[in-house]
């Protein structure tokens, strides 16, 4: 499905990005990958699936997707080595969840530099290239709580909600270009970022899940890859929820 495309993951080295690298190498692209802190990881995904898939290139770079200077090198570094980048996924995120009334100033700009400027940082040196090209696919990963709310994630639901907005209004203005930018929106997905719940917090989450699981990086995986993909293109402007029926 992204046989000889170029894609770009941002947080690639854990969790949800992970298995979006795998699963766009198995599809036939070349994926190049950002991390921060996890280097042994980032390292050995790179070289496993270089070495599964020979024809292809799996590179991981180190990056903080919060400094935009450094994000910018990245880019333009990848347009070089790569010759192009069709692909991107804003995928790098985090969490510090507190009740607003004692959300300080640090955990605010955090979540909201990290979730939602990294958006800018990587799209931005991203989008003429893409405009030169007459095409590309843009897939930003938000969150159901930018949908519903949550307790204790004003932070992140605000920055996930803010990715909604950037997702609709960039899909309007770079259509007529070819570029696609959708948004993929998931549930409880069983990945670090769960790590700080307690047992009967995730008991009553999956109590109002309809289909009474938590979701798996697999199932987000593959709706990101199509729509990278040309089969996706005719879609743009979407928000795609993969939450198994939450009902928040
Ligand atoms: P995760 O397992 O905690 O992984 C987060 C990834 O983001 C890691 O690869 C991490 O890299 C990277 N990252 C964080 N800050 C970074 C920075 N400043 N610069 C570069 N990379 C950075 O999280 P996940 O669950 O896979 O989440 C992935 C995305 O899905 C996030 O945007 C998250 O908000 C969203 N999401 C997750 C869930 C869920 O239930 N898990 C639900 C809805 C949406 P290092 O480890 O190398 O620092």
């Amino acid at each position: 499905m992204l046989k000889g495309k170029k894609i770009l993951v941002t947080g690639g080295s854990r969790g949800i990005g992970t298995a979006i690298v795998r699963r766009a190498m198995q599809e036939g692209a070349d994926v190049a990958f950002t991390y921060l802190h996890s280097m042994d990881e980032a390292h050995l995904l790179a070289s496993e699936l270089s070495a599964s898939y020979s024809s292809q290139r799996c590179l991981s770079i180190e990056c903080d997707v919060t400094d935009m200077q450094a994000m910018e090198t990245a880019v333009k570094n990848l347009i070089s080595e790569f010759g192009a980048i069709d692909g991107l996924v804003n995928n790098a995120g985090i969490t510090r969840d507190v009740v607003f009334a004692r959300m300080s100033r640090a955990q605010w700009d955090g979540v909201l530099n990290t979730n939602l400027g990294s958006v800018y940082n990587a799209t931005k040196p991203l989008i003429l290239q893409m405009v030169k090209q007459r095409g590309g696919s843009i897939v930003n990963i938000t969150s159901v709580a930018a949908i519903y709310g949550n307790n204790g994630q004003t932070n992140y639901s605000a920055s996930k909600a803010g990715i909604i907005g950037f997702t609709k209004s960039l899909s309007a203005e770079v259509s007529p270009q070819n570029i696609r930018v959708n948004a993929v929106a998931p549930g409880y997905i069983n990945t670090d970022m769960l790590g700080v719940l307690d047992p009967d917090t995730l008991a009553y989450i999956k109590s109002r899940i309809s289909m009474r699981r938590l979701g798996n990086v697999d199932d987000i995986a593959p709706m990101v890859c199509f729509l990278l993909s040309d089969n996706a293109g005719y879609i743009t402007g979407q928000i795609i929820q993969i939450d198994g029926g939450i009902t928040l």
